[in-house]
């Protein structure tokens, strides 16, 4: 039942991609759909990931800490810390995840390097991304785009860290035409630096982010419906 649900919503969700990608002349295969699993259990994530799921977006270290040993079965995913990232949890966070898409400052980049150097799985290297504040008064994190070419710089000078992309969390907004300014301005922004992954939208916005160029979408709601 729990499979049956989440299937339809993903056949759903699906059907919403591939129109988005029709209607830009776009490859599907440039989109990857990111399941975003916080408040969701383990059991969740495993049978998404039966139903060919491979890219999990998860917001809060400790939370993730807590299923992590639950998730028996899923030899292929890939774990995506998309919350706000605390200096003092890089350790673990290097630890866990593949990916992390929150870098927004030098001395982060820094600090996840070495925790880096220090997990058990020595040769880690973990792909990060940028965060970017694209509006003053609604983000409490991200970097400024101002910031950008010495954080760049700074990733960039970190032999663990695999520096592909920009993200972005744009102001809430229920209509996408509002919040397509951001996705363009992120999507410019990636360019400048050469930076080829674009992670940006969410389950209510999406196709406006991949008419703009996203190459990771980031969907909760949409195929798990509402959190409690
Ligand atoms: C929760 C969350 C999402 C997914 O939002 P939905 O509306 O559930 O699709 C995407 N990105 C971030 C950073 C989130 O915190």
């Amino acid at each position: 039942m729990l499979r049956e649900r989440i299937n339809q919503r993903l056949n759903e969700v699906e059907d919403r991609i591939q129109k988005a990608v029709a209607r830009c002349g776009r490859q599907r295969s440039s989109i990857t759909l990111m399941a975003v699993t916080k408040k969701f259990s383990s059991d969740v994530i495993r049978e998404a990931y039966n139903l060919g799921l491979r890219d999990f977006g998860e917001n809060y270290v400790q939370e993730f800490e807590a299923k992590k040993p639950l998730l028996t079965g899923v030899p292929a995913a890939r774990f995506h810390l998309i919350g706000h990232l605390q200096s003092n949890k890089t350790r673990i966070a290097a630890e866990l995840f593949h990916a992390v898409q929150t870098v927004d400052s030098g001395k982060l980049a820094r600090r996840l390097n070495e925790a880096c150097a220090a997990v058990s799985e020595s040769d880690k290297i973990l792909e990060v991304m940028i965060e970017v504040k694209l509006s003053e008064e609604e983000s409490k994190f991200g970097a400024p785009p101002e910031a950008l070419p010495e954080l760049v710089e700074a990733i960039r000078a970190c032999p663990r860290l695999q520096l592909t992309g920009l993200m972005t969390m744009p102001p809430w907004n229920d209509d996408p035409e509002q919040t397509r300014p951001y996705f363009a301005r992120l999507a410019m922004l990636a360019k400048q630096h050469a930076l080829a992954k674009l992670s940006m939208g969410m389950s209510h916005d999406f196709e406006a982010a991949i008419e703009e160029g996203a190459t990771h979408i980031r969907v909760g709601r949409g195929l798990f419906g509402p959190r409690i």
